[in-house]
């Protein structure tokens, strides 16, 4: 689950990580009225969408009155923002972020991940903030130093200190900066963060060090201990169609195909995207229904993947193993009734009572069109979709 800047922030400043002071808004008069509260002669007025890359966008304006406040809130309010990480149609601005406007000296990168291969959490900096990381890592990869975190310890003092150091924080700021690295750890560790990153981390014109930017993701797995960050989930911001799954105990990801893929196991659903791909096609989404679906989950996944307009085939691919080849096919057959079945669908079954399901789908008199493997059901979907 990703949450927005200024809710990263609030968790950041619970654990002494100094943010600019702000507000978040939800209409212009708000915007004009938090500006006023923070008082001083700039302010910037931020976007806040669960994408990175505002910025460029147009989604951060600085102000230099309220004047300006009122405009640029009502310039960004209800935009449909584009960046690189929103896709081509944007995302449409609900809420904004007014705050102090900062005195920029330089702009740093600081960002924790749970590094797969060490089975720890890793600490990445650089001298190179505000811009990608992701280009720097490309183009001069010696310009991010790591710290990989003994979680007996923590992060410790030396090593907060020292990668500070590293990435050009003088002396005068040390002390604040080791601070908000800890505070960082911190976040991370105690709501089983998947990435905290503060990018830029900045050095103001008197040493100061602040976070000008956050962002955090969790594990949806650990949400339900963390019942304060799961009040933080903005629904605007999610995919319909996966929120719909996520309901009904699915897992669901929209990807930019045209083949609906339903498939039991994560494992056989990522072989069926790639079969898919072998045979020249492109699949619509990701679906796992879990060992034990229903004719009931079925057919909600079938209706969850009618919703994208894009969708011209369905490929079912279940192993029955748990789960019985004959309860998949009366679940196929009724869901594909109910909805009234449109597209092409492709099926291959394997495993436990294969034979009584094959049988169900033959007497359901629909244009099932059945696959005897995993190649024969890629090849005939893909030329479904092509109109063979
Ligand atoms: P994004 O990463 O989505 O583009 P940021 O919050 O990093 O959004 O903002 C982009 C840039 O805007 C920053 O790199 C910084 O230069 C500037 N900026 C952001 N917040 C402030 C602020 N409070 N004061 C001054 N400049 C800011
Ligand atoms: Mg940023």
């Amino acid at each position: 689950m990703k949450i927005h800047e200024y809710q990263a922030k609030e968790l950041l400043r619970k654990h002494g990580v100094v943010t600019p002071r702000g507000y978040a808004c939800f209409s212009v008069d708000e915007a004009v009225e938090a500006a006023r509260k923070i008082g001083g002669s700039a302010w910037v007025v931020k976007a806040q969408i669960h994408a990175g890359g505002r910025g460029k966008g147009g989604g951060v304006k600085l102000a230099k009155s309220l004047d300006e406040v009122k405009s640029h809130a009502a310039r960004i309010l209800g935009m449909q923002l584009k960046t690189h990480q929103t896709g081509p149609e944007g995302q449409k601005v609900r809420r904004l972020l007014v705050e102090e406007g900062a005195d920029i000296r330089k702009e740093l990168y600081v960002g924790m991940v749970v590094d797969r291969g060490s089975q720890r959490v890793v600490l990445m900096a650089s001298s190179e903030g505000g811009m990608d990381i992701e280009e720097v890592a490309a183009t001069s990869p010696e310009k991010i130093h790591r710290v990989t975190v003994d979680p007996a310890q923590g992060l410790t003092d030396k090593d907060a200190a020292e990668i500070a150091r590293r990435i050009g924080v003088p002396e005068k700021g040390i002390a604040q900066a080791r601070d908000c690295l800890k505070g960082l750890y911190k976040v991370f560790d105690e709501t089983d963060a998947s990435l905290a990153e503060i990018n830029p981390l900045i050095v103001t014109g008197d040493d100061r060090v602040i976070a000008l930017d956050a962002k955090m993701n969790f594990d949806d797995n650990a949400l339900f201990r963390h019942p304060e960050i799961m009040a933080m989930r903005d629904l605007d911001e999610e995919d319909p169609a996966e929120i719909e799954a996520s309901k009904n105990d699915l897992s669901y990801i929209s990807l930019d195909g045209n083949i609906g893929c339903l498939v039991n196991g994560a494992g056989l659903a990522m072989a069926t995207m790639d079969i898919i791909k072998l045979y020249g096609g492109s699949p619509a989404n990701f679906l796992d229904v879990g060992g034990g679906a229903s004719t009931e989950k079925v057919t909600e996944a079938f209706k969850i993947m009618l919703r994208n307009p894009k969708l011209e085939a369905i490929l079912v691919n279940i192993f029955g193993g748990i789960m019985k080849c004959d309860v998949i096919a009366e679940g196929v057959v009724a869901a594909a009734r109910e909805v009234k079945l449109k597209v092409p669908l492709v099926v291959r079954l394997e495993g436990t009572n294969v034979e009584l399901g094959k049988k169900i789908l033959a007497e359901s008199k629909l244009p099932i069109i059945s696959a005897a493997n995993m190649a024969d059901a890629a090849e005939k979907v893909v030329k479904a979709t092509r109109g063979a």
